[in-house]
């Protein structure tokens, strides 16, 4: 089975590549860049992916260009419920990837993170895939997560303090301001 695999990072795609390719799937990654901000701490989360990748003997497709206005735009006035879009994105990318390249079907790391909303990015998945024309592939890949946290740490990984956009970054840092007089 060939399967295209969205790659958030790298550390969230250890444990999802791992157990795939010992079930005999052929994985190819896809990166996805439009919602990680600021530009170098997305260039510093494609570097990590690259030497990862090459360590894995793991092909991947990075997209191209960085629309931040883009997605800046569309999440405007619905900033509290952004992961909607965001997941949507990502997937429909993935989806399209997929199809075009003849994958038998596609999935996420997504689905591997602990701290996303893990049925609505399978619902997410599920329907996109049958818009698309290429079937989601679903996994609970939060059986491992604390093995890819170790495997990340142990490989001396660049692991990211915040989900990937500029208001995640702005949740992470702001509240541990003090607060304003
Ligand atoms: S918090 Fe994460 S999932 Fe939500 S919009 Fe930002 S980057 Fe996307």
């Amino acid at each position: 089975m060939k399967l295209l695999l969205h790659i958030c990072c790298a550390p969230c795609a250890i444990y999802p590549l791992k157990t795939l390719r010992q079930e005999g799937v052929d994985v190819m990654g896809f990166f996805y860049r439009h919602n990680i901000h600021p530009y170098r701490e997305c260039q510093r989360r494609e570097e990590t992916l690259k030497s990862f990748a090459a360590s894995e003997n793991l092909r991947v497709v990075y997209q191209k260009g960085y629309d931040m206005e883009g997605f800046i735009r569309n999440v405007a006035f619905r900033e509290k419920d952004r992961c909607s879009y965001c997941y949507h994105d990502r997937l429909q990318a993935a989806a399209r990837v997929a199809k075009k390249g003849k994958f038998d079907c596609f999935t996420s790391t997504l689905l591997y993170s602990k701290f996303q909303k893990h049925d609505i990015i399978k619902q997410m998945g599920e329907s996109i895939g049958k818009a698309e024309g290429v079937p989601f592939f679903y996994r609970d890949f939060r059986n491992g997560w604390k093995e890819g946290i170790a495997v990340s740490k142990e490989r001396n990984m660049y692991r990211q303090p915040y989900c990937g956009c500029i208001y995640s970054e702005k949740e992470r840092y702001y509240k541990s301001q003090r607060p304003e007089p």
